[in-house]
């Protein structure tokens, strides 16, 4: 069991089993709805999640896709979209503890700022990855 929250503590979320997949997204909408210049993201089958507490407010961000936050304190807390189903995905860095988090690859990296500096060796995709919330490589931003 793993577990995350906002900033203020009363959004929180946990999930059983294993992470399907890790990455970072450099895509512009999810900079933007953190206010940061890459995001770190694991997806998880929503048959094993589910929140805690009072629960997250909903925005629609495009047709089909919805951002959860915190309605107390305005921390983006997931992400689900109708071309994605039965899978969320949730914040790296909301974790209890986010330095146990391993990205695999990095999706949307030609939108990367190009101030921002990552030395690392692991896939760089331009685009997203198509695939079922069941499959490790599995990646769908929209
Ligand atoms: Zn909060
Ligand atoms: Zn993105």
């Amino acid at each position: 069991m793993r577990r995350g929250r906002c900033l203020c503590g009363e959004t929180r979320w946990e999930f059983h089993g294993e992470i399907t997949w890790a990455c970072y997204c450099h895509c512009d909408d999810c900079r933007r709805n953190c206010a940061a210049p890459v995001v770190g993201w694991l997806g998880v089958p929503m048959r094993n999640f589910k929140w805690l507490g009072v629960g997250p407010k909903t925005v629609e961000s495009s047709k089909g896709v919805r951002r959860h936050f915190c309605g107390k304190c305005g921390s983006p807390m997931g992400f689900e979209a109708d071309h994605y189903p039965g899978g969320m995905h949730l914040y790296a860095a909301s974790l209890e503890d986010p330095e146990n988090f391993e990205p695999a690859f990095h999706v949307n990296y030609g939108s990367k700022l190009p101030w921002l500096r990552m030395n690392d060796d692991l896939p760089k995709y331009d685009g997203t990855l198509l695939t079922s919330p069941e499959d490790p490589k599995g990646y769908n931003q929209g």
